[in-house]
């Protein structure tokens, strides 16, 4: 009853070039039984638009300001998201709230911000190693997605939720599926206490999805697609895994 979604988030990689080659190379590897999605930086929104004009693969961007305009320098709004047709933006990635001091808070405002231009935000949870092994993986995922929760309201069951364990992003260690499940059904019965929607809300797992263990991550009943980095920079490893959902 919940379709996958695979997302690839490109962070700061990419050319005019490499990107041009690498959405053909999707385009001509699509299409999947999966919904897709490219989050890319900022300023290759609009090129990615055209580049994708009339496929099935949607596009979105990996930060949004929690403001509505202003004088934020260097900020992008997420009606500037909505205004180059971006389906989906990214908040709270973990590499967000270690090296921009992203608060539960302010992630949860870039939610609601998102939201109210009809932009989807993909709000990423996750427990470092030093967390997971003093056994609080459950309590910090919690207390992240309560922040978004609280904030939302009742629009809460319109976001995608994505369970990225810090400790297995851009590692190569991925969480076991029986680990990542666990996590997922956690975040699924807070999300069940929260709206009447969590039955169709889709929860990402993210950390080092690769072509050869997406099926068995996506085959898990609460892991409802993937937040794929560096896999989706490549067009067969990235196919594969949408594929594969
Ligand atoms: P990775 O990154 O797939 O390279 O581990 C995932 C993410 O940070 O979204």
């Amino acid at each position: 009853m919940r379709r996958k979604l695979v997302v690839g988030n490109w962070k700061m990689h990419g050319s005019r070039a490499a990107n041009a080659q690498l959405l053909a190379g999707l385009k001509e590897a699509g299409p999947w039984n999966a919904d897709v999605a490219v989050c890319v930086p900022a300023v290759y929104i609009a090129e990615t638009a055209l580049a994708l004009t009339g496929n099935a693969i949607v596009y979105g961007a990996q930060d949004c300001s929690s403001h509505e305009q202003g004088a934020y320098t260097g900020e992008v709004s997420s009606a500037m998201l909505a205004d180059v047709g971006c389906r989906y933006v990214i908040v709270g990635h973990s590499e967000r709230r270690a090296y921009h001091a992203e608060s539960d808070q302010l992630v949860a405002d870039k939610a609601k911000a998102a939201l109210a231009h009809g932009v989807t935000p993909i709000v990423c949870v996750g427990e470092t190693r030093a967390e997971r092994e003093a056994g609080q993986t459950e309590a910090v995922v919690k207390r992240q997605l309560a922040a978004v929760i609280h904030t939302l309201g009742h629009c809460c069951g319109e976001m995608v939720v994505a369970y990225e364990p810090v400790w297995a992003i851009g590692t190569g260690l991925t969480a076991s599926p029986a680990e990542a499940q666990a996590v997922h059904a956690v975040l699924r019965a807070q999300l069940h206490a929260a709206t009447d929607r969590s039955g169709v809300m889709r929860i990402l797992y993210g950390g080092s999805v690769k072509a050869d263990n997406a099926a068995e991550l996506f085959s898990q009943a609460d892991i409802d697609g993937g937040l794929i980095g560096g896999a989706s920079l490549k067009v067969a490893d990235f196919a594969a895994i949408c594929r594969a959902a």
